[in-house]
């Protein structure tokens, strides 16, 4: 049993089980022992891979579509690059790369990176070490100064904790993680139902919501729709909202049991996008998307963008590149490091932008053209 484990045990055995939620948030945020609070882990060598560290071609396009939305903004004379949970940094260094392109927009630029790793606060002022812009950090969202900003998530809000529900003859009870007879983490289920729940569903059906997505996703919304601010989710997720549960843990690029070792695996759960919607939509902002990842990155170019990249390439590189497109924006199975297949992340993955009312559509998104 890992150390956090031993912690939650004790913890719960004295004060009573936890909501998942809560036993979500201290697994990844215990500032001493949580997840993300102790290690870097991407890579082959670490727990997954994201797309970012699967090819510079991702953060090259993101930084050209951030480009097209300052422009849309009115290209403010100063504007915030923000970006929630940037791992190891990469995302951004490639981003800014690709802006130098731009340089009007280059020269406007600040970045403000949300990370309460510090860990991973190193690894990103290494990567930017040369960015050639200010860099500030925050440990919250609501940190961020006001203004002009836009706002990048790949793979953060798939690490926000959710709460579960379950239908039972009494109606929605808390999902909670308390002890089994052995001592050891195990699900049980509140005895006191949730009266605000209404929906109706077979007894044992599970209800997965993420209370501090919607939270952040207003702050950012309230913020698109005053402040000419836009912003660009991506993560892997389903554009509907349905009953189930997605939360799974993830050590060495291969599923383990999500109460096994807390702190030691990963711990995620799909990103619901209609729920997302509803939030950015209640703030008073207005949506694009989702679109999938692969649609997304083929309308910005990654094709041409590949070719490019291979025009300079040797033999081997040119193949590593084509691997890359391949598992950026097909859904074919990959076999990844340590021989575990993966799945393709250009299905899977979704791409949501959140924009000011009355913009018209960004690179990546298209109109609907309706059926006549
Ligand atoms: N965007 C990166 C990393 C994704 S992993 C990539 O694509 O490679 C999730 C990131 O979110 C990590 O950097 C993690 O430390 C950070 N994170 C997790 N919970 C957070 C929170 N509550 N506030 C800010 N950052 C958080």
């Amino acid at each position: 049993m890992s150390k956090l484990g031993k912690i939650l045990r004790e913890s719960i055995a004295i004060d009573g089980p936890l909501p998942v939620e809560t036993f979500m948030a201290v697994a990844l945020g215990h500032p001493e022992f949580g997840y993300y609070m102790t290690r870097d882990p991407f890579g082959p060598s670490g727990d997954f891979v994201t797309a970012p560290e699967v090819s510079q071609m991702f953060g090259e396009l993101v930084g050209l579509w951030a480009a097209e939305a300052w422009a849309a903004l009115g290209s403010p004379e100063r504007v915030a690059l923000v970006e929630l949970g940037p791992g190891r940094g990469t995302l951004m260094a490639d981003a800014l790369r690709a802006a130098r392109g731009s340089p009007a927009f280059f020269a406007a630029l600040d970045v403000h990176l949300v990370e309460t790793s510090p860990v991973l606060t190193e690894a990103q002022r290494r990567s930017l070490a040369r960015a050639g812009v200010p860099v500030t950090w925050h440990t919250a969202i609501e940190d961020v100064p006001a203004g002009p900003s836009i706002f990048i998530a790949n793979e953060f809000f798939d690490a926000m904790p959710v709460r579960h529900y379950v239908k039972t003859p009494r109606g929605w009870c808390p999902r909670l993680v308390g002890l089994t007879e052995t001592g050891a983490l195990g699900f049980g289920v509140s005895s006191e139902p949730e009266h605000h729940l209404m929906a109706e569903a077979p007894d044992g059906s599970v209800l997965e919501l993420s209370p501090i997505s919607h939270q952040i996703i207003s702050v950012i919304a309230q913020r698109i729709a005053s402040q000419g601010c836009a912003a660009l989710v991506i993560d892997y997720g389903h554009v509907e909202t349905g009953l189930g549960e997605t939360l799974q843990a993830l050590k060495n690029h291969r599923s383990v049991d999500p109460l096994g070792e807390p702190g030691e695996a990963d711990l995620t759960a799909h990103v619901d996008f209609a729920a997302l919607t509803r939030s950015a939509l209640a703030a008073g902002a207005d949506v694009q998307g989702p679109v999938t990842q692969g649609e997304f990155l083929m309308r910005l170019g990654i094709e041409q963008r590949a070719t490019a990249l291979k025009g300079k390439a040797t033999l081997e590189q040119a193949r590593a590149i084509d691997q890359a497109f391949e598992r950026l924006v097909t859904a074919q199975t990959f076999v990844g490091p340590g021989g575990a297949k993966s799945l393709g992340m250009g299905a899977l993955f979704k791409v949501l932008a959140i924009v000011p009312r009355a913009t018209a559509p960004l690179p990546g998104f298209v109109r609907e053209v309706p059926d006549v």
